[in-house]
C-alpha cells in the first residue's frame, strides 16, 4: 500500500487507534463506494474496530453512509464514501509573476482555483508574504461561508525550504533567509488551522502522485520546467527531503564543463543549458534580455508556432535541447530509477519536440536497461501543479488519522 506521510508520524501506542483511522480513511478514499465489511476483510482490521472507527469518522464528518446498499447473501450491507462537504485544503504556490490558490475537499476534488498577478520580482518577501496572506484570507472567508472547516494551507516557493519553513534561498526571487511560514502565520493571525512551507517541485510530484497521470505511483520524478529547475522526489511512496529538506536541487547539476554560463559561477548547469531563458536564447536570438522577465508565455508560443510549421533550425534546436533534458533526466533514473520523470512547465509546453530525443537520450546513457523502465512524460497538470500539490500536503494530518476540529475560521 501506498502512503504519502509528509509530517510527523503517530508513535506511541495511544496512536494506534489514529493509524487504524488512517487505514480505514485510505481504503474509503481509494476504494469507495465499500462496506464495513470490504474494510474489515481487506485492511485486516477486526470487525468490531472498522465498526467503532467508522462511527467515529461518520459523527466528524469524514465519511458518510450512501444511502445505497450491496445486495449479498446475508444482510444487505450500507456503502460508505468520503463525506466531501465539511472540509476544505488549502494549497498555494509564488511564481515570479502571480500566485495562485487551489482548494480541494477531503476527497481531492477541487473547490477553487484562483490566480491573481503579483510582481514577486519587484517586492520583498515580506510584501509577497502580505499579498499572499491577502488572497488566503479571501479564500478560507468563501470556503467558511460555504461553511466548510480549512484543514490547513501549504504554500509553494520556488526555492530551498528549509525544515523550520524558512527559505534560506530563493534564487529566482532573490530571496535569501526569509522566515516565510512565521510571517505567514503571523499575517493570517494564527488561523487555527496549520500553515506549512514547502519547495515547489515537492508540492508538484505529491499532486502527481495524487491527481496526475501517473497517480498512485510509489517512484517518481516531477522536474520543474521554468526559470528555475528542481525535482520533486517520491521514493517509496515518501516525499525526499534529506537530512534538511533541501533535496531535489538538480539545476545545478553539471552536465557540461564546456557549457554556457549559468548564474551560479559555473559553467554547462542542467539549469544553463535547458532552462526557460537559455530555451528562449538558444530558439529565438533576436529576443534581447530586458531585465527580469518574468513572462515567457509569448515567447513559448512563438517556439511552438515554429515546431508545428517544421522550421528546421527550431526542430534541430529543440531535438539538441532535449538530449541536455534527457541526460539531466538519466542522472535521475540512475540515481533513484522511477516509474517515470514527469516535466512540467516549459518543458512541457514543448513535450512534442524535446521529448522524443530526450527519450533516446535518457535510454542511452542510462545502465540499466530500458533506462531501468524509467518512462519520461510531459506533466498534464498545469502550472498550478504546486498549488494542487499543496492542498494535497494539507490533508496529510487527517490523512494520517488526525481528527480535525470543525470550528476553525479566519475572524
Ligand atoms: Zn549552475
Amino acid at each position: 500500500m501506498i502512503t504519502i506521510q509528509t509530517g510527523p508520524q503517530p508513535t506511541d501506542l495511544s496512536d494506534v487507534r489514529a493509524t487504524n483511522r488512517a487505514v480505514v480513511l485510505r481504503y474509503v478514499r481509494t476504494h469507495s463506494p465499500c462496506s464495513r465489511a470490504d474494510i474489515a476483510a481487506r485492511t485486516g482490521l477486526n470487525k468490531a474496530t472498522v465498526s467503532s472507527l467508522v462511527t467515529e469518522l461518520i459523527e466528524r464528518r469524514l465519511l458518510r453512509e450512501t444511502g445505497l446498499t450491496e445486495n449479498r447473501v446475508g444482510r444487505p450491507a450500507t456503502m460508505l464514501v468520503l463525506d466531501g462537504e465539511p472540509y476544505a485544503a488549502l494549497g498555494m504556490q509564488v511564481d515570479a509573476d502571480e500566485l495562485v490558490v487551489v482548494a480541494v475537499d477531503l476527497g481531492g476534488n477541487r473547490l477553487l482555483t484562483w490566480r491573481r498577478a503579483f510582481g514577486t520580482l519587484g517586492a520583498s518577501p515580506a510584501e509577497t508574504v502580505a499579498a499572499v496572506a491577502k488572497l488566503a484570507r479571501r479564500a478560507v472567508g468563501r470556503l467558511t461561508a460555504g461553511g466548510r472547516t480549512v484543514l490547513g494551507l501549504t504554500l509553494g516557493v520556488p526555492g530551498l525550504v528549509d525544515i523550520t519553513g524558512t527559505v534560506p534561498l530563493a534564487a529566482t526571487l532573490n530571496w535569501r533567509d526569509a522566515p516565510v511560514a512565521a510571517e505567514l502565520r503571523a499575517a493570517l493571525r494564527d488561523p487555527g488551522f496549520p500553515v506549512a512551507l514547502e519547495n515547489v517541485a515537492n508540492l508538484a510530484v505529491l499532486a502527481e502522485q495524487r491527481h496526475g497521470d501517473r497517480a498512485g505511483t510509489a517512484n517518481l520524478v516531477h522536474l520543474t520546467g521554468g526559470v528555475g529547475i528542481g525535482a520533486g522526489i517520491l521514493v517509496d511512496g515518501r516525499l525526499l527531503r534529506g537530512e534538511r529538506g533541501f533535496a531535489g536541487q538538480v539545476g545545478h547539476l553539471p552536465l557540461d564543463p564546456a557549457g554556457p554560463a549559468c548564474r551560479c559561477g559555473r559553467r554547462g548547469c542542467l539549469e544553463a543549458l535547458v532552462g526557460l531563458p537559455a530555451v528562449v536564447r538558444r530558439l529565438l536570438p533576436d529576443v534581447k534580455s530586458d531585465g527580469a522577465v518574468t513572462d515567457f508565455a509569448p515567447e513559448i508560443e512563438r517556439i511552438q508556432a515554429l515546431a508545428r510549421a517544421e522550421d528546421r533550425s527550431a526542430l534541430a534546436g529543440l531535438a539538441d535541447l532535449g538530449r541536455h533534458l534527457g541526460h539531466g533526466a538519466a542522472v535521475l533514473a540512475d540515481l533513484l530509477n522511477p516509474e517515470a520523470v514527469l516535466v512540467g512547465g516549459h518543458f512541457a509546453a514543448l513535450a512534442p519536440w524535446l521529448l522524443p530525443a530526450a527519450r533516446t537520450e535518457l535510454t542511452r546513457r542510462t545502465l540499466a536497461p530500458d533506462a531501468g523502465g524509467c518512462r519520461l512524460e510531459a506533466s498534464t497538470l498545469g502550472a498550478e501543479a504546486a498549488a494542487l500539490g499543496g492542498a494535497t500536503a494539507s490533508l496529510a494530518a487527517v490523512e494520517a488519522g488526525r481528527l480535525p476540529t470543525p470550528t476553525a475560521a479566519l475572524g
